[in-house]
């Protein structure tokens, strides 16, 4: 075997063990650049596809090239300067056609409400999700019989609504008898209310009922909707007895979800729970790399690390980011200079508002519990705003520092002893309750990330 066929052998079953995302980023342009007394020097186009590959899929590289060859000892990667990046080309007209298709093609589904772009594939999978990402696998292999129902839940722009929309599209193939719907929570309450309304309820339940698998996304705006409520604890039920796989999402926990009368607040406790959070660094720069060759623009290194170090806490910002590339890149003729990216970024890069500041946690801190932000200041006792205003408290002497005396002013002049008596308690339920943990966590990502 020569080092290409070896290589492209290696690549061949790689290629079944990670994700094609992960493949697409840290694989393409490598080769075997030297292979000598069982050492295999394996070229990499940059620094980042060599530790991901030292420390990912070493392992795995290592295995498969082993099995090849049992010559082979040890495997090593080498960044060589002559194959960096390549100059850039224009689109052709060939590969326009083709993004005029994929446009097309991005229409959503009129029945099952699913977009084909949110697929698996496109996907990239780091710590942060990893545990949605299998959960919603394991529901595509058997969907009804191992996690139901799943709940996934996490910050605003962190993939929720594209894993949901994936496990959707891949059951569709892989069992295309099944009828699929995908709902955002608005919709599903929408057409409870017409129902009510015009007084069909009764075909708005059979429609459901029909239903093999059931996506509902964003199930915190429920919140306070008594009436669709009780229809969806009773759709769930219907679907459950029949073994139909559901799936929710969520801005949070189940248990942090507010005005949620108890048996629905268990039913979606009832399956399997994961979460997805912010990205790592290393999964920032897998996401940036994967949208720009989706789009086909060779994006120098530099550019991508400059916004992988900015926009740390929401993906639809990193998208966001590469769409502006992108632009520049169709008007100029030309992939823009780190400083010509800068300039071209400074709206989407965490500007300095996106930085705690007072007004800020205040703000997120109604925005969570759904409370007005005169309310959460007033000298309310009510239990409802006694424990946010704890919280809000909290977050201010966490992350500004702020003093006591500051805090207490905040909050309608009270005394520097009820801001440390608030920050005190909270501290210390810390301590014990994990799911305060994550509720303060999601809060601090409305803060920075919203
Ligand atoms: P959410 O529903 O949690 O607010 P979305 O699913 O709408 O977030 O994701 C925001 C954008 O980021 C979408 O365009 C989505 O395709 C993209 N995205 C999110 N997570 C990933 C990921 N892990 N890999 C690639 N793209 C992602
Ligand atoms: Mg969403």
């Amino acid at each position: 075997m020569t080092k290409d066929e070896l290589w492209q052998a290696t690549l061949a079953q790689l290629q079944f063990q990670i994700s094609p995302a992960n493949f697409a980023t840290w694989l393409k342009n490598t080769y075997i650049l030297d292979k000598k007394d069982g050492a295999v020097v394996v070229s990499v186009p940059n620094n980042f596809s060599k530790e991901w590959l030292e420390n990912k899929y070493n392992k795995i590289v290592f295995k498969i090239l082993r099995n090849l060859d049992g010559e082979i000892k040890e495997v090593g990667y080498a960044v060589e300067r002559s194959a960096r990046q390549k100059e850039p080309s224009r689109p052709s007209l060939a590969e326009q056609g083709e993004n005029q298709l994929e446009f097309q093609e991005l229409r959503v589904d009129k029945s099952t409400n699913l977009s084909p772009r949110y697929v698996f594939d496109s996907f990239v999978v780091g710590p942060f999700n990893e545990l949605a990402h299998a959960a919603s696998l394991a529901v595509v292999k058997n969907p009804g019989s191992v996690y139901n129902p799943l709940f996934i839940y996490g910050g605003t722009g962190l993939g929720k609504t594209h894993l949901l929309q994936a496990v959707g599209n891949q059951i569709l193939k892989d069992f295309p008898q099944k009828r699929i719907r995908y709902l955002s929570s608005e919709r599903f309450t929408s057409g409870v209310v017409s129902a009510i309304r015009n007084k069909n309820m009764d075909s708005l339940r059979n429609m459901y009922r029909e239903i093999d698998v059931f996506i509902l996304d964003d199930v915190q705006f429920l919140a306070g909707k008594d009436k669709t409520q009780e229809e969806l604890f009773h759709t769930f039920n219907t679907l459950y007895e029949k073994g139909k796989q559901i799936v929710f999402s969520s801005d949070r926990p189940p248990k942090a979800i507010a005005a949620l009368e108890e048996r629905l607040r268990s039913r979606f406790e009832g399956g399997m729970i994961a979460d997805v959070s912010a990205p790592d660094f290393e999964t920032r720069m897998a996401i940036l790399k994967t949208k720009s060759q989706e789009k086909n623009i060779a994006v120098p290194d530099e550019i991508h690390e400059y916004v992988a170090s900015h926009i740390q806490r929401n993906i639809r910002e990193l998208e966001g980011a590469v769409n502006r590339l992108i632009a520049f890149f169709k008007l100029n003729n030309k992939i823009p200079s780190l400083a010509e990216a800068k300039v071209l970024l400074r709206n989407v890069i965490q500007s300095p508002s996106k930085f705690a500041t007072p007004k800020r946690i205040i703000a997120a801190v109604g925005e969570f519990y759904d409370l007005k932000e005169k309310d959460l200041i007033a000298p309310s006792r009510k239990k409802e705003v006694v424990r946010p205003r704890q919280i809000a408290m909290y977050l201010l002497r966490e992350e500004l520092k702020s003093s006591y005396p500051f805090i207490g002013k905040k909050f309608s002049g009270k005394d520097h002893t009820t801001a440390i008596y608030s920050c005190e308690k909270i501290e210390k339920e810390l301590r014990d309750s994990e799911s305060l943990v994550e509720e303060i966590n999601l809060i601090r990502q409305r803060i920075y990330g919203g």
